[in-house]
């Protein structure tokens, strides 16, 4: 059990998950300190506690970081996302996610900090086998991932737990199906740039702030033709977070656990939400598969509910849409949110 007031270092605290974990934390009374160089992250978003401005590959900065806050725990988000992205640069994406992930670890054994929580990813299941067409993915299933992105969260995983075993670290890797969805209050959502998620980028066409949002094929064998996903809410994932920094793990344990509802909802039945939340039409047309992208994913998350007693409470698709279009109607960041918050650099993912 981390103590009250503690302080928790949460690289990529400025970006989307991140943030909304922030005030999770916060809000149980522990201290976030986020470290985050704002390349896509956002100064905005930082609101539950400090900032450090530093990069996620400078061990000595991450150390003295973890030295001067005492700091008792890390949740490590800082990374790059974009799937495509990382077919076209794996360079970038082995040097900021694994090797600075390795940064993260090394100051960890050094500062003797006990605990890591790892942002990982249903991008590590990579191209479920057929029999999965209705069943629900456990964390036992293969682990074969189709990205150099899903590839450099597999091996973070692996990283952790040999990290764990040969220095008594306890480390909790959060499998993460869909985030979506924005804190209820409108302080913060998601302000990816480029954006290239499903939800805000047919809200933005819905609202008439982007150009129609183009259905990456309806042509896979699912009952509408679409792909089926399991939206998970980010205020959900963030409650798992402070569950999984709190969880009973001996030192040297290593713990995986997938973050998500097991109900499937598909490109068809998302859109239909977003028609109802913003009262008119998403314009939309059908485009090509998008390379990579599994006909179903939806996780079986026993694992999550029986050792961190966590469940989903705010992600059926109806709460994550309405969240979601109330923050792109008046996003405090971000793109849209720019001339309204007057910031100098509000660029963002993460
Ligand atoms: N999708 C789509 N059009 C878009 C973006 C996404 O049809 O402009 C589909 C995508 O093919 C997938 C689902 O929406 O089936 C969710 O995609 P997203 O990129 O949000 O998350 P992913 O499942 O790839 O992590």
């Amino acid at each position: 059990m981390i103590r009250s007031g503690a302080a928790i270092l949460v690289t990529g605290g400025a970006g989307y998950i991140g943030a909304h974990t922030c005030k999770a934390l916060y809000e149980a009374g522990l201290n976030p300190i986020v470290y985050d160089n704002l390349s896509n992250g956002h100064r905005a978003a930082v609101r539950w506690g400090e900032l450090v401005v530093a990069d996620i590959r400078d061990c000595f900065a991450l150390r003295s970081a973890m030295i001067n806050f005492s700091v008792a725990g890390v949740i490590n988000f800082a990374g790059l996302i974009e799937v495509a992205r990382s077919i076209e640069r794996p360079d970038l994406f082995y040097d900021i996610n694994v090797a600075g992930l390795a940064c993260v670890l090394e100051a960890m054994h050094e500062a003797e900090v006990p605990r890591i929580v790892f942002s990982s990813s249903a991008a590590i299941y990579g191209q479920p086998r057929a029999n999965s067409k209705v069943s629900l993915l456990k964390e036992t299933a293969a682990k074969s991932p189709i990205s150099t992105y899903g590839d450099t969260k597999l091996t973070g995983e692996r990283m952790i737990a040999a990290f764990s075993a040969a220095f008594g670290l306890s480390g909790v890797a959060l499998r993460y199906f869909n985030a979506a969805g924005a804190d209820e209050a409108g302080l913060i959502g998601e302000a990816h740039e480029p954006e290239t998620h499903l939800i805000p980028l047919a809200i933005k066409a819905a609202l008439g702030l982007g150009g129609p949002l183009t259905i990456f094929g309806a042509d896979f064998p699912t009952p509408d033709g679409s792909c089926i996903r399991d939206y998970v809410h980010v205020a959900d994932l963030a409650s798992a977070h402070v569950a999984a920094l709190n969880f009973p793990l001996a030192a040297g344990g290593f713990e995986a656990m997938n973050l998500g509802t097991g109900t499937g909802t598909s490109v068809f039945e998302v859109i239909a939400a977003i028609d109802s939340a913003v009262g008119r039409p998403t314009p939309y047309s059908i485009g090509r598969r998008r390379n990579g992208d599994p006909a179903r994913l939806v996780a079986a998350s026993e694992r999550a509910t029986r050792k961190l007693g966590w469940r989903p409470t705010h992600s059926s698709i109806s709460e994550i849409v309405r969240s979601a279009v109330a923050w792109h109607r008046a996003p405090a960041y971000g793109a849209e949110g720019r001339d309204k918050a007057g910031l100098a650099d509000s660029r963002g993912t993460a």
